[in-house]
């Protein structure tokens, strides 16, 4: 029987509208049997992150911004379930726990706390899209998806357990569809084999989605968001990008893993090592076609520019100009993986090398003093990494002609190229 997956993110739940356009989505396309992983509201989470900074911070009271945020919860499920009184308590309910771990003060480690305590997002958002699916008579069922999804306890970035995962989840899916038509579940977190919820990096709901999709071999995955679909750049940055109608799985992977932010760049492998076609569609428009993501190979792609900000270039030298030879490279790449900083280019010369890597202050700290017993190292914070595939010159003359280039790699279709950015609100080009 036709099984499908479908993701809302944050914004297509942000407000009661935002839910019932949902629901009437999952209403009107009449899937046999549908998986709906939904994100935290609007912008939940961002909330949810102050008030774990605030509690450590110890200068705020952090049950300011969680009060605010059950206060916009409330509003929501009383403006649309006024009269289902229990379906009211079972949300709020959910904040019960948070709370008290904010009361105590037990020294728990900074990413464990984090991943308490930002789930709670997740959880409540998914409660209010089941119930309010029920309410239109729809045979929704609520699953906790730490019953099923198992990762690791790299809290703020768990692996997935593969094994474990696919199993429960096909499992539970299985004996949930005998009686119900679609079980709504959350995107983003899961759990340790001790139990404790874990968290898969921020905007992993997408890839959430994607894991349930391989588990369950589903005919489709759709991911709606607040776009046409995949477009040839970031909208917010320029002005009419133009909607890509198909993409292959490769395009896809390369696009998000170099900062396309429409989609989390983990979502791709599940879905292309099953050939499930991915959908990204817009919530405004769901009748629209969208974007199909899918074995598809193109020879005439548009030229398509991604930008990921917040990059920093390390200049690694040796000391006493000897070689960056090979046990200079194994040692540097050994500190990478230690210290999971994430890398987007590099380059070596004789006695150096180059890296652009995503300026996470903490993992580059690490690194930099890492490396600093025995290389000449300095970091160049505050840049951009602009990436763009199926170049041609006058694409790179317009994207260019203002900006700094510290670092440049040009391959037969991708030019990708660290730079100094500049307003971005002097950028509206056309793409
Ligand atoms: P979600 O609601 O799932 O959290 P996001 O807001 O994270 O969705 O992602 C959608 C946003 O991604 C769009 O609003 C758009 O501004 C941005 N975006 C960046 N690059 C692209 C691109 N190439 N194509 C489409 N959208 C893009
Ligand atoms: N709510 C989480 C976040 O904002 C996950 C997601 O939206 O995908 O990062
Ligand atoms: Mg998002």
């Amino acid at each position: 029987m036709a099984l499908e997956v479908y993701k809302f993110g944050g914004a297509s739940v942000k407000d009661a509208p935002g839910v019932e356009n949902v629901s009437h989505i999952i209403q009107s396309n009449q899937v046999e049997k549908l998986v709906v992983v939904v994100s935290a509201t609007g912008k939940t989470t961002n909330a949810l992150q102050q008030v774990v900074q605030d509690y450590f911070d110890k200068e705020k009271d952090p049950f300011v911004k969680l009060n605010e945020v059950k206060n916009d919860h409330l509003n929501l499920v009383k403006s649309l379930f006024p009269n289902n009184r229990a379906a009211v308590e079972d949300v709020m309910d959910a904040f019960v726990e948070i709370e008290w771990m904010l009361e105590d003060d037990q020294g728990d480690p900074y990413d464990y706390f984090y991943d308490q305590v930002v789930s709670v997002g997740e959880v409540v958002s998914s409660k209010i899209v089941q119930y309010y699916l029920n309410t239109l008579g729809l045979n929704a069922v609520w699953l906790d998806v730490r019953d099923v999804l198992l990762t690791d306890n790299t809290y703020r970035e768990a692996k997935v357990d593969w094994k474990e995962t696919e199993r429960r989840i096909f499992q539970k899916c299985t004996v949930l569809f005998e009686t119900h038509h679609i079980v709504v579940t959350q995107g983003f977190i899961g759990s340790s084999s001790e139990n404790f919820t874990t968290t898969l990096g921020r905007e992993g709901s997408d890839f959430s989605a994607s894991i349930f999709a391989y588990c369950l071999s589903a005919k489709a995955l759709t991911i709606w968001k607040d776009v046409a679909g995949v477009l040839t750049a970031d909208p917010r940055l320029f002005q009419n990008p133009s909607k890509l109608d198909r993409l292959s799985y490769r395009e896809a992977i390369e696009m998000t893993y170099y900062g396309a932010k429409v989609i989390h760049p983990k979502t791709i492998k599940p879905v292309q090592n099953k050939s499930i076609p991915l959908y990204v569609k817009s919530f405004k428009e769901p009748k629209a076609l969208g974007t199909l993501i899918d074995e598809y190979v193109s020879e005439s792609y548009p030229p398509i520019v991604v930008f990921e900000h917040a990059q920093c270039l390390l200049r690694i030298a040796t000391r006493d100009f000897s070689f960056v030879a090979e046990e200079h490279l194994s040692l540097i790449f050994e500190k990478i993986a230690k210290h999971r900083v994430k890398v987007k280019m590099m380059k070596n010369t004789a006695v150096s090398f180059i890296l652009s890597v995503d300026d996470d202050p903490i993992k580059v700290k690490a690194l930099f003093e890492g490396l600093n017993a025995q290389f000449n190292v300095s970091k160049e914070s505050g840049l951009e990494l602009l990436t763009i595939r199926h170049y041609n010159e006058e694409t790179i003359k317009s994207l260019t002609s203002s900006r700094v280039i510290l670092f440049e790699e040009r391959l037969p279709n991708t030019i990708q190229m660290v730079v100094k950015p500049i307003d971005t609100l002097k950028l509206k080009d056309e793409v």
